[in-house]
């Protein structure tokens, strides 16, 4: 008799790409993980590397016209490693989700109803709903028979209150387009803000966070006694901090003033504020690592990019501070956040009245590992957390199909 199935294929469907792990809960191991890009292009991209078997990267370049075809390949390469999607040991498949509305604040087990009502969030987020469920659906194709769940981005910060969720314009004009602060990112934020109360040695329950997820997007969560209670980004991913091609917070009079004066388009607004702002917009660079560099040879605009972008970040710690009225621990996630010391010292620097400060030394080791950055005598925590979105999508959708 087959023991019960422990692993779970996560997937991640962009618009022309899929990102892909396979983990085996019963020990929370890596067995796979992979990405395809370039889906629907002359030439698309397939790398998938077999930790499970210790094997070297394995590379595959050839026309993938769509996802099933990227899923088919996907298959045929953790098949050659005896990790196919027809193994035994496979419980299920889960999915990140970009939107789940209002509707969809747990993970789900998706069904044709759920793939129907996903459909009707697609104009709450065009960009990435649409992928999410072509990803979907060809996965449904591939193992019918198999336990797939949906995990939703949303999720996390549906626990805001109404005073944080609703903006304050007239409430029919919200309520009839769905118009409210929904957040981004949550499996992140419910990830890192679970391990930083463990690295406290406190239940997640006793713990006050606020979590600073700062990739190429960016945004922060207040989170009290591991419920979220606010969060920097909103209707979309938009609203918020600096990120690296997105603005961030903004005067809405500002698309008004582009439409009307500078005669630009909706859809150009939209790229205006989604692509070439933020880090990009304020310097021509959206990777700190660039940035940094810049700076360190004198150059002055990529030194205001990284004023603005602390300036922000200051701000959101000190309004998440105030949500929370007392803070346990602040920690650093996501690309920048993990990895640029110097973001972290100067988001922090100057609030020692508030309890916070980082220790030098301790910021400047780099390390995979959960860790405090603060010194003993500083009240709050201050903390560098890997956030790993695919673990916390397997260990979901695991436990609800294992229920
Ligand atoms: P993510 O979206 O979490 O993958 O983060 C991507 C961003 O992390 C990149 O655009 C870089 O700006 C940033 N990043 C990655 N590594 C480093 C590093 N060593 N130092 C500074 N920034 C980094």
């Amino acid at each position: 008799m087959t023991a019960n199935p422990t692993r779970v294929l996560v997937l991640n469907s962009g618009s022309s790409s899929v990102k892909y792990q396979l983990l085996d809960m019963a020990d929370g191991a890596r067995l796979a993980v992979g990405l395809v890009e370039r889906i629907g292009e002359e030439t698309s991209y397939l790398a998938h590397t077999p930790l499970a078997t210790g094997g070297a990267k394995r590379e595959r370049e050839e026309r993938m016209a769509d996802h099933a075809d990227a899923l088919k390949a996907v298959a045929e390469e953790l098949a050659a490693d005896g990790l196919g999607l027809d193994s035994p040991e496979l419980a299920a498949i889960g999915h990140r989700v970009v939107h789940g509305g209002q509707k969809f604040t747990q993970p789900t087990v998706i069904t044709e109803e759920l793939v129907a009502e996903l459909e009707k969030l697609v104009p709450l987020a065009p960009l990435h709903n649409p992928a999410n469920i072509t990803g979907i659906r060809t996965a449904m194709g591939l193992r019918p028979d198999l336990p797939q769940v949906a995990v939703f981005d949303t999720a996390f910060h549906s626990t805001m209150p109404e005073s944080a969720a609703r903006y304050a314009i007239d409430t029919a004009t919200a309520d009839e387009h769905s118009i409210r602060r929904y957040g981004f990112h949550g499996t992140s934020h419910a990830y890192v803000s679970r391990e930083t109360a463990k690295l406290l040695g406190k239940d997640p329950s006793e713990a006050n966070v606020i979590v600073l997820h700062l990739g190429n997007g960016a945004s922060a969560s207040a989170v009290r006694g591991g419920e979220c209670v606010d969060t920097s980004m909103g209707l979309t991913p938009l609203e918020g901090l600096v990120m690296g091609t997105r603005s961030g917070d903004i005067d809405p009079a500002v698309i008004l003033h582009l439409s009307r004066n500078a005669g630009m388009s909706v859809d150009e607004i939209d790229s205006l504020l989604n692509k070439k702002s933020g880090l990009i917009g304020l310097c021509g660079d959206n990777d700190m690592r660039e940035i940094r560099r810049r700076i360190d040879e004198g150059d002055e605009q990529a030194a205001l990019a990284f004023d603005v972008y602390v300036h922000r970040l200051k701000k959101y710690i000190g309004a998440y501070y105030a949500v929370l009225g007392k803070v346990d621990a602040i920690a650093f996630t996501a690309g920048v956040g993990e990895n640029a010391a110097p973001v972290r010292e100067a988001a922090v620097a100057g609030l020692e009245e508030l309890g916070l400060a980082v220790d030098a030394s301790l910021n400047a080791v780099r390390s995979g590992e959960p860790r405090l950055i603060s010194p003993d005598y500083a009240r709050v925590a201050v903390a560098v957390v890997p956030t790993d979105e695919e673990l916390e999508i397997a260990t979901q959708s695991y436990a609800l199909v294992s229920a």
